[in-house]
Order: C-alpha cells, then structure tokens, then sequence
C-alpha cells in the first residue's frame, strides 16, 4: 500500500463496457501494475453458486439467461467483499456497477469507507465484435489468467502460458444465444451509466476495438492520473 509521503493515494476505478469487451483482462493488467485490487460481482456471483450460498441458488438460473441479478443481491455481496482489508489498498471494480440502482448505492459504500470513485472508464467497442470475442475465451482454472481462442491464444494448447495449469474452463453464458440476452441487459440497464458518470465528472472513454496491450497503455494512463 503506498504511504503517507508518497503521492499515489489508493484509487476506486470502474470498467464499463458490455460483455466482451474486455474488462476482466484489462483490470487484471491494472490489479497487476497498480496492486490495487480487482472486485468482479460476475467472479463473485460465480464463486457464490459454487458455493451453494442462497445467494448463489438465487442467482444461478438468471446467470444462466444472460440477465442481470437482482440489485438486492448484488449489493449485498460487493458490501461484504469491500470489507475485507486488501480492498483499503484501491479497487478496480470489473462489472459492477451495472443498474443506476447499484450505481448510487456504491457510492454510499464508499462513503462509508472514506473512499470515492476517480474514474469511471467506458470500453468502447462494437456489439458485432463481442459474440465472436465472447464465443473464444477460456480461462485457466488454477490462476485465472483468461485466453482467446484467437486474439490470446495460450503458447503450448491448454497450458497456461502463466502458471503452467492444464485446467482450462469455458463459462456456460459464453454461448451466442446468452450472449445476445447479456448484450440487451447491457444496453437497456447498464449503458445508461455512461451519462450517469459523465455527469458526476469521472467519466473517461476508451476505445477497446484495438489490442490488449494498447488498451492497457491507455488504461494505465488514466489509472497513474487518478492516484495523484
Ligand atoms: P460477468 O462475469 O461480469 O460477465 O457477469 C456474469 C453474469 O453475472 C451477468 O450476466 C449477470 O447475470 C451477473 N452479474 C454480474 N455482475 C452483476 C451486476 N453488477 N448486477 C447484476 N448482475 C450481475
């Protein structure tokens, strides 16, 4: 955690963007770069039905139909994740907000935590390029690092460039049917935002048709301004 006399402050940042368009990977790079620390409701959620937790039983059959869970839910298990200590060093929160709900209900969080957000960053990409950048990814199951069948493939097939693992996991929302209902979610509830956190002052847009690791370069611009 940066300290006192230094002159990065721990920072809250939000990656919006609608499924595929590359959240996940590049709020890895940052929780890399930057130690702060990347907050998934979509990992959470997940964790949560495998888990077996009420929430996870709640949440698994509207996972399963690319919509959104339900604010209450959602709410309540971001709450209990920005508790845990690791998250005082800054976040990078990777779908959530996702409803004008959860938007000003993180701000309330964060007020009680004596954080705010620096920067609210929108992927900008287009809807026809997401179902094939959707339908390719896979992620090692060992230390998560995500793969694309053709933007990111691993070196050898099936071992994780990153930790050697063999345990590759394909998400079963990854298919194009799902896909289509997340995008209509992401328009109709989510895109809205947008506004939302340009009228606020934090929005910065970013477009994400371009490759990873250019993306990450702008990423991390706004990410090394937000901490001063
Ligand atoms: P993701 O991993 O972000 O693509 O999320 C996978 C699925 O989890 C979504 O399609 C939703 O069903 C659910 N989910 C994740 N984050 C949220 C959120 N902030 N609000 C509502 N549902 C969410």
């Amino acid at each position: 955690m940066d300290t006192a006399n230094s002159a990065t402050k721990p920072a809250v940042l939000i990656l919006l963007g609608p499924p595929g368009a590359g959240k996940g990977t590049q709020a890895r790079m940052l929780e890399e770069k930057f130690g702060l620390v990347q907050l998934s409701t979509g990992d959470l959620l997940r964790a949560a039905v495998a888990a077996g937790t009420d929430a996870g039983k709640a949440a698994k059959a509207v996972m399963e139909a690319g919509e959104l869970v339900s604010d209450e839910i959602v709410i309540a298990i971001l709450r209990d994740r920005l508790r845990d200590e690791d998250c005082a060093r800054g976040v990078i929160l990777d779908g959530f907000p996702r409803t004008t709900v959860q938007a000003e209900a993180l701000d309330h969080l964060l007020e009680e935590s004596g954080q705010k957000i620096n920067a609210a960053i929108s992927l900008e990409v287009e809807d026809a390029a997401m179902v094939t950048r959707i339908s390719g990814r896979f992620t090692c199951g060992s230390c998560g690092e995500g793969y694309h069948d053709t933007f990111k493939p691993t070196t050898v097939s099936d071992v994780c460039d990153k930790c050697g693992g063999t345990d590759m996991i394909r998400r079963a929302d990854d298919n194009a049917e799902t896909v289509a209902s997340r995008l209509e979610a992401y328009h109709a509830q989510t895109a809205p935002l947008i506004a939302y956190f340009d009228r606020h002052g934090v929005l910065k847009s970013v477009n994400a048709m371009g490759g990873i690791d250019a993306i990450a370069a702008e990423l991390a611009t706004i990410a090394e301004a937000a901490r001063h």
